[in-house]
């Protein structure tokens, strides 16, 4: 019974390793079995992760697999409204709470449906950033009372559209972001014969910390420094729209860390809109745009992928703020507005994805070679392994590396044969794991030591591509919590990192979620020749659009998951949408896939003409290569078999 020796092992010392409880905001936990659990609603209720898994697979869709929690994503809409009702309500605040949902963090049609009625009875409306997205939010949203935000650069065109949103009577307000619009606004709006709601994105002073810190200051990309809101009043008062200028805007970028930065950017932003009604325009609504954080590492920091407040705190110093810069100016104050989208839809949604193989030094290294004369380099390095000298961990270390190196330059010199040049390769890696398990169990640990358990890691492969799946990982190494879905009953006691199945040695993730700073490895189960399935987690912002089809690896599997306390296992899957195919694919890079085959065909009839093939044969390639092009696009694992296979159709 090999599982007795990692009976020492407890679920909940897996849980506190990966630490579900501290990013999963009462989300995520694993249950006594040793299976990931979600809670959609943070009830109790929970759905085992794995029987969505194996239930997609009962369906055809198989890792890798997006699954949504409905359910959550409600959860996190009415989160994020009860958080500024119940903070608008502590501080006695006068106005009200008119969020708006970005459209841009996640466009898919189920996400924003699903937002748009569960924001229902907060009167949660949408926000745009270009007419794409401008011509989904007109559509999508429903009756004249919720706000729709038209933010980023704008034709004509976009304009048009938004002015055809206030002839129908909805609040739709276009934020102002270079000077050269504010004309735009002006010819347009007169031609259309409707008056705009103008707002005013304001270029703020303060930074903002964390990846986005850019997003503000000087050199920011959108809004009007000082002098063009001036100009900006100058020119709308001559036009006779005075009464248009409703709001002013900010934001300070996205996944804010830091709960300063954001009562500061709060602060400027009040300042500016108490002046702009000192100055004799309407306004009513302050908009401090996204930037509300996500923390993926669980650590309570201002470390870039962590925040150091709450959803509450965020809102109770918004409020806070914006009252009392009000209060001080004798303004009446505003309704508040926030673009929060990260922290809406980010934990609705996980990547799951199967591990198939790894690579691994120590197998094919541990087992050394025995050269029929070694070479002396290898008997050095044989003293050094036995270590009779009782050198000290460094010395040994920078020993064998001075060892291996000597090696390599003696057989590109011609002097070490293959036989040696291996023997050496794998004493190197047998004295460094000798110097990682003694660093293991001791206190401190130099430098240099440090990267050894890196160093010494596994790959595990995993059947998909950081390029469409985790994209941010990859551009800006953003992480993301990652856990097995199974085993936490086992010790896990593989250190790896993880690789997908690109040709790209980019593609791979060695940085992972740590409490102090980050991992360069995450210790995992040793495969077992049965599927092991990993869940990236909180993915739901922004990693869904921005994912490219590096080697044509396409769109993956997909489903939609509901709580269903009639069910069997508490759930439903609503929606299963099938990951791209090859032909898919083909057809985006201007290849038709018929066509393909056409040529194909041809090719093969050919080669049977020639004898090469013989008829019959000829016929099952044509027919394999076809059958292909409805395939999906990444790896169909099938464990190898004992016996020679029988070709299946897939
Ligand atoms: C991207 C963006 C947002 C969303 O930001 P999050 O940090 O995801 O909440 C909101 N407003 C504007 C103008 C944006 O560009």
């Amino acid at each position: 019974m090999k599982s007795k020796s990692a009976s020492s092992w407890s679920v909940s010392q897996s849980e506190e390793l990966y630490g579900f409880k501290r990013w999963g905001s009462g989300h995520f936990g694993a249950g006594a079995d040793g299976f990931v659990n979600v809670q959609p609603l943070a009830d109790g209720r929970e759905i085992r992760i794995m029987d969505v898994v194996n239930e997609s697979l009962g369906m055809g869709l198989k890792a890798p697999l997006v699954i949504r929690f409905q359910d959550l994503l409600r959860h996190r809409v009415t989160q994020l409204n009860e958080c500024f009702r119940k903070a608008i309500k502590e501080e006695g605040y006068d106005g009200e709470y008119r969020g708006v949902f970005p459209i841009k963090v996640n466009q898919l049609r189920e996400v924003v449906d699903e937002i748009v009625e569960a924001g229902k009875e907060f009167g949660y409306g949408l926000e745009a950033g270009s007419k794409p997205e401008l011509m989904i939010a007109l559509a999508m949203h429903e009756g004249t009372e919720r706000l729709i935000i038209c933010n980023g650069y704008k034709d004509h065109d976009y304009i048009r559209l938004a002015l055809l949103g206030r002839k129908i009577g909805k609040k739709i307000i276009i934020v102002v972001e270079q000077l050269a619009e504010v004309d735009d606004i002006i010819a347009i709006s007169e031609e259309v014969g409707v008056k705009p709601l103008i707002g005013f994105r304001a270029k703020l002073q303060t930074r903002g910390e964390g990846k986005w810190s850019s997003s503000t200051g000087d050199n920011a990309k959108f809004g009007l420094n000082t002098a063009e809101i001036l100009f900006a009043t100058e020119k709308l008062r001559a036009a006779k729209l005075t009464q248009c200028v409703k709001l002013v805007h900010f934001h300070i970028g996205s996944q804010v860390p830091n709960i300063i930065t954001i009562k500061n950017a709060v602060v400027e932003a009040t300042r500016f809109y108490c002046q702009l009604v000192k100055m004799g325009f309407p306004m009513g609504f302050l908009d401090c745009g996204g930037g509300l954080g996500i923390d993926y590492d669980g650590s309570r920091t201002n470390f870039e992928s962590s925040m150091n407040y709450t959803m509450a705190e965020y809102a109770r110093d918004v409020v806070a703020n914006i009252r009392d810069i009000c209060v001080a100016s004798n303004v009446a104050v505003p309704d508040i507005i926030t673009e929060s989208g990260r922290a809406v839809v980010a934990p609705h949604s996980m990547l799951v994805v199967e591990v198939f193989e790894r690579i691994n030094k120590r197998e094919t290294l541990g087992v050394q070679h025995q050269p029929k004369v070694k070479h002396k380099v290898v008997t050095d390095l044989e003293l050094l392994l036995k270590n009779k000298a009782k050198l000290g961990k460094l010395e040994r270390f920078h020993d064998a590396i001075q060892k291996k190196e000597e090696s390599f330059s003696l057989f590109n010199l011609g002097y070490l044969d293959l036989e040696n040049r291996a023997a050496a390769e794998s004493l190197y890696w047998q004295v460094c794991e000798q110097i990682a398990k003694e660093i293991r169990d001791s206190g401190y640990v130099p430098e240099e030591l440090q990267d050894l358990n890196a160093l010494l890691a596994d790959q595990y492969v995993c059947n998909f591509s950081v390029f469409q799946s985790l994209l941010d990982h990859w551009a800006l190494k953003q992480l993301f919590p990652i856990t097995p879905l199974h085993r936490l009953a086992e010790k896990p006691s593989v250190n790896a990192i993880l690789v997908d199945i690109t040709c790209d040695s980019d593609g791979k993730i060695s940085t992972f979620i740590d409490l102090q700073d980050t991992k360069d490895h995450l210790p995992l189960h040793p495969l077992n020749n049965k599927p092991y399935y990993l869940g990236v987690f909180l993915t739901g912002a922004y990693q869904d659009i921005m994912g490219d089809l590096h080697n044509l690896f396409g769109r993956v599997n997909e489903v939609h998951v509901f709580l269903e306390p009639d069910e069997p296992n508490g759930f439903y899957i609503e929606e299963a949408l099938a990951g791209s195919r090859v032909s898919d694919v083909i057809d985006g890079v201007q290849y038709q896939w018929e066509e393909l085959c056409r040529k194909m065909k041809a090719q093969i009839d050919a080669a049977t003409k020639k004898d090469l093939v013989k008829p019959r044969e000829g016929v099952r390639l044509v027919e394999f290569y076809e059958e292909q092009m409805r395939s999906k696009t990444y790896l169909n694992i099938e464990r190898t078999p004992k016996k020679k296979p029988a070709r299946k159709k897939a």
